[in-house]
């Protein structure tokens, strides 16, 4: 079915231009260059005064309204949308049934200058979407302007999330995470929440093939300074996508293939006539957990005069440096983790654990090896 051809298409239009995980305005323009002028318009400036850029495509009664990188470094939604603009620039039938049936405006980058810095804030260090009631920012002003000129019919809120989450407790990863957010505080199943719900069962069903039992879906806890809760609760149904963590994918290029058939897959199902047949299937999927580390040291002995064992988390800390991000391997945790998953595991069988300059490893400090009774482990990804 659909999962093949969108498959078989994604390699002839992956581009190229957009790797990693530090997506900024300028490397987007290098994309928006090569579209048609007519596609794309500036909605609107960040504090520090970087145009947000928009692009409608499609002529449909049905309208979308889709925006990403409202959390500056959530890069990976970005990528894949530009992926989604180069399908729609092929005649294939899937774009065109979509293209006929809606009319998407997307607004890839809402937060340039959390873009740029690589952080989740904007340059006033306001999360923008915890802003949806205060309008206190300019990029909050600019996506509910933009909302309230089309009046979207459905709104998809395209966000990155940790490599922390987990499907509950089953040691698998949630690669991909969704919610149909709450609109008050009852958590109502009202008509449009059943139809994002909809929207995500079939997308669920649709991707475990892809991903057997890596997606999850977050707690629907009622917060109104949430963008999601709010157009929600303007009765629009809106769906929450989450980029997450996938084995070894680091710079996020597996999981923006992944991304690209949710929003693929959720257009399509909006172009169907969608209604909330089915959503009861949502709630059977597994919710998101905070249940990993990037790496955990099991059986460690920290301390010359403790023969007493222990783990150790470490966490990947991603710094922008000359424009690329690193990932600094930091000592989170060191306690008893058997809730705990390691995206990467490392037994030290009991050794002796210290850090590369032969001294007492302690939480918060960076170490790029560690020594396992004195053999250098390497820790970086
Ligand atoms: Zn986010």
């Amino acid at each position: 079915m659909q999962l093949e051809q969108i498959n078989s298409l994604y390699s002839l239009l992956k581009t190229p231009k957009l790797f990693g995980r530090y997506i900024t305005n300028s490397h987007i323009e290098k994309c928006l260059n090569e579209l048609p002028k007519s596609l794309i318009s500036v909605v609107g400036y960040s504090v520090e005064e970087r145009p947000i850029y928009s692009l409608k495509f499609g002529n449909g009664p049905i309208k979308v309204l889709l925006w990403s990188q409202m959390h500056g470094n959530e890069s990976t939604t970005t990528k894949a949308l530009f992926d989604c603009f180069n399908l729609f620039d092929t005649g294939n039938d899937i774009p065109k049934d979509i293209l006929e049936a809606c009319t998407l405006v997307v607004i890839p980058i809402l937060n340039p200058d959390g873009a740029e810095r690589y952080t989740r804030l904007n340059a006033n260090d306001i999360d923008l979407n915890r802003d949806a009631q205060d309008l206190s920012q300019p990029e909050s002003h600019v996506l509910r302007s933009v909302y309230e000129d089309f009046k979207p019919n459905y709104c998809f809120n395209l966000h990155g999330q940790r490599t922390i989450y987990g499907v509950e407790s089953s040691g698998v990863s949630a690669t991909l995470s969704f919610l149909s957010p709450a609109q008050d505080e009852e958590r109502s199943l009202t008509p449009n929440r059943k139809v994002a719900m909809s929207i995500i069962s079939q997308l669920h069903n649709m991707l475990q093939s892809e991903l057997p039992n890596g997606i999850a879906r977050y707690d629907d806890g009622f917060n109104l300074n949430c963008v999601g809760d709010t157009f929600q609760n303007f009765d629009v149904p809106t769906v929450l996508y989450e980029a997450g963590h996938y084995p070894n994918d680091y710079n996020r290029e597996d999981v923006r293939r992944l991304m690209f058939i949710a929003i693929i897959k959720g257009l399509l199902v909006i172009s169907n006539d969608v209604n909330s047949f089915g959503f009861e299937d949502y709630l059977k999927i597994p919710e998101n957990s905070k249940s990993f580390y990037d790496i955990i040291i099991r059986d460690a002995k920290i301390s010359e005069d403790n023969n007493q064992l222990t783990d150790v988390a470490i966490q990947y800390n991603e710094v922008l440096k000359a424009s690329k991000i690193e990932f600094v391997p930091t000592v989170e945790e060191i306690s008893m983790l058997d809730e705990f998953y390691g995206h990467k595991e490392i037994n030290a069988k009991g050794g002796l654990v210290r850090n590369a300059e032969n001294l007492e490893l302690k939480v918060t400090s960076e170490n790029d090896f560690v020594l396992i009774n004195n053999k250098k482990i390497a820790l970086k990804p």
